[in-house]
C-alpha cells in the first residue's frame, strides 16, 4: 500500500503529487525535473487531510520508490522520525517571528542522507506578520535542497506575496461513502457503524475514526447534540453554555496534561536539577529558569489553543445539526449528518421556520469567529445558545 493510498477522495491532488515526486527523484538524478517545485501550499477544509497529503508528499520525496508505504524511510516519515523532516506544529495561538527565524536556519542546512530537506509546516496560517514576511524571504531563495510544505485552511489564510510563490495543492471533502469505505475495510469497523460514523464526522477521517472506534467521543457528540432541544429557557441557555465550555476545559486539559509533563521532565533533564531542591525553580542551572518560563507560556498557549478547538468542533457539530434542521425543513432529499437523532430534527423543524434556523446557524458561526478573535469562551458561547433559544419546544 502506497503513501498515498490514505488520502481519500483526493484523486486530483494525489496525481500532481506523484507526478512532482518522480520530477524531485529526477532532479536529484541530474535531470530536469520539470514538475517539481520549492514551495507548496496544501489548503482544504478542517478533517480534508492537509498534513497528511503533506505528509505523505514528504514520504514520496525521501522514499526511494516514491512513497511505497512500507520501507524504513516511509516509516520514519510516519512515525516523525526522519532526520530531514522537520514537523512543525505551532502549539499556541500564533507562531512568531523569532521561532520562524531558527526555523528557516535549520531548514537551510543541507541534507543529512543527500536528498531532500523537508519542512512541514502545520497551520501556517497560525505564523504572525513578522513570522510571514520572514518565510516569504525563505521561500523566496531557497536552498537547492529545500521544500516547504505549508498548510493552511484555504489560499486566502496566507499571505499573498507567499502564496502567489507556492503551487497550491487544494484537498476536499472526502464524500462519507468514501470514508464510511476506508473505516471499514481498514479498521475492520462494522459497516453500520462505519456509515454513522462517516456522515457523523461529515467527511473528516480523522473524527469519524474516532467516533467510530472510541465511546468517550460519541458520549460528548451525544452531549453537544442534546443541547438544541433543551434550550427553551434562558436558564437553560446559560447552563448549557457552561456546561460545553466545561466539558472543553476538561478535555483539552486531559490532552494537555500528558504533554505537560513529558516536557517539563525533558527541560528537567536538560538543565539538571539540584539535589536538594524542592521545585524544579530552586535546583536549576543558569539559564534554566527562563527556560521553563518560557515553556510555562508556551504550554499555557497550547491549552488555550486546544480548549478552543475542542469548542469549535462541539460548534461544526451543532452547526451540522441546524443545517440537517433546515433540510427536513425544505424537504430536501440529502443525507443527514444526524439522522440517529431524527425526533429531535423534527420536533425543531415543526417548532421553528427555516428563517429562524438560518438565524441560529449564523449565530453559531458568529460564536466561532468571535472564540477565534479571542473572546472570552464562555461569554461568546452564552451569547449563542440565547440566539439559539426557541420557547416553542
Ligand atoms: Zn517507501
Amino acid at each position: 500500500m502506497g503513501v498515498f493510498d490514505d488520502l481519500v477522495g483526493q484523486d486530483r491532488a494525489v496525481e500532481t503529487l506523484r507526478r512532482a515526486a518522480a520530477a524531485g527523484a529526477e532532479l536529484l538524478a541530474g535531470g530536469r525535473g520539470s514538475g517539481m517545485t520549492h514551495a507548496w501550499l496544501f489548503t482544504g477544509p478542517p478533517g480534508s487531510g492537509r498534513e497528511a497529503a503533506a505528509r505523505a508528499f514528504a514520504a514520496a520525496l525521501f522514499c526511494p520508490d516514491q512513497g511505497c508505504g512500507h520501507c524504513d524511510v516511509c516509516h520514519q516519515v510516519a512515525i516523525g522520525s526522519h532526520p530531514d523532516l522537520e514537523t512543525v506544529r505551532p502549539q499556541g495561538l500564533s507562531y512568531g517571528v523569532k521561532d520562524t527565524r531558527q526555523l528557516i536556519l535549520r531548514a537551510a542546512g543541507a541534507p543529512t542522507l543527500g536528498g531532500w530537506r523537508v519542512v512541514l509546516f502545520e497551520d501556517a496560517d497560525r505564523a504572525t506578520e513578522g513570522a510571514s514576511n520572514a518565510l516569504l524571504k525563505a521561500i523566496e531563495e531557497p536552498p537547492p535542497r529545500t521544500v516547504w510544505l505549508l498548510c493552511a485552511p484555504s489560499p486566502d489564510d496566507m499571505m499573498i506575496t507567499i502564496r502567489s510563490r507556492c503551487r497550491v495543492v487544494p484537498l476536499v471533502t472526502p464524500p462519507p461513502a468514501a470514508v464510511a469505505h476506508v473505516l471499514a475495510t481498514r479498521e475492520n469497523v462494522p459497516p453500520e457503524t462505519a456509515g454513522f460514523a462517516a456522515r457523523a464526522a461529515q467527511g473528516h477521517l480523522d473524527r469519524a475514526r474516532r467516533l467510530a472506534l472510541d465511546a468517550e467521543a460519541r458520549r460528548r457528540r451525544e452531549d453537544v447534540l442534546s443541547i438544541p432541544a433543551s434550550l427553551t429557557g434562558v436558564g437553560e441557555c446559560v447552563a448549557a453554555a457552561e456546561r460545553l465550555v466545561k466539558t472543553a476545559e476538561e478535555e483539552a486539559a486531559a490532552v494537555t496534561a500528558v504533554l505537560n509533563e513529558a516536557e517539563t521532565a525533558e527541560l528537567r533533564k536538560v538543565y539538571g536539577e539540584g539535589s536538594t531542591g524542592k521545585g524544579l525553580n530552586k535546583g536549576l542551572v543558569r539559564g534554566g529558569a527562563g527556560a521553563l518560563k518560557d515553556l510555562e507560556d508556551r504550554q499555557k498557549s497550547r491549552a488555550t489553543r486546544t480548549k478552543r478547538d475542542v469548542i469549535d468542533a462541539a460548534l461544526l457539530d451543532l452547526a451540522a445539526f441546524y443545517r440537517d434542521v433546515l433540510a427536513v425543513q425544505f424537504g430536501a432529499p440529502v443525507e443527514l449528518a444526524n439522522d440517529d437523532r431524527r425526533a429531535d430534527l423534527d420536533a425543531l423543524a415543526r417548532a421553528s421556520t427555516p428563517e429562524d434556523t438560518l438565524r441560529r446557524i449564523d449565530a453559531i458561526m458568529l460564536c466561532r469567529r468571535r472564540l477565534a478573535a479571542n473572546v472570552n469562551p464562555q461569554m461568546a458561547v452564552e451569547a449563542m445558545t440565547l440566539s439559539l433559544r426557541n420557547p416553542r419546544l
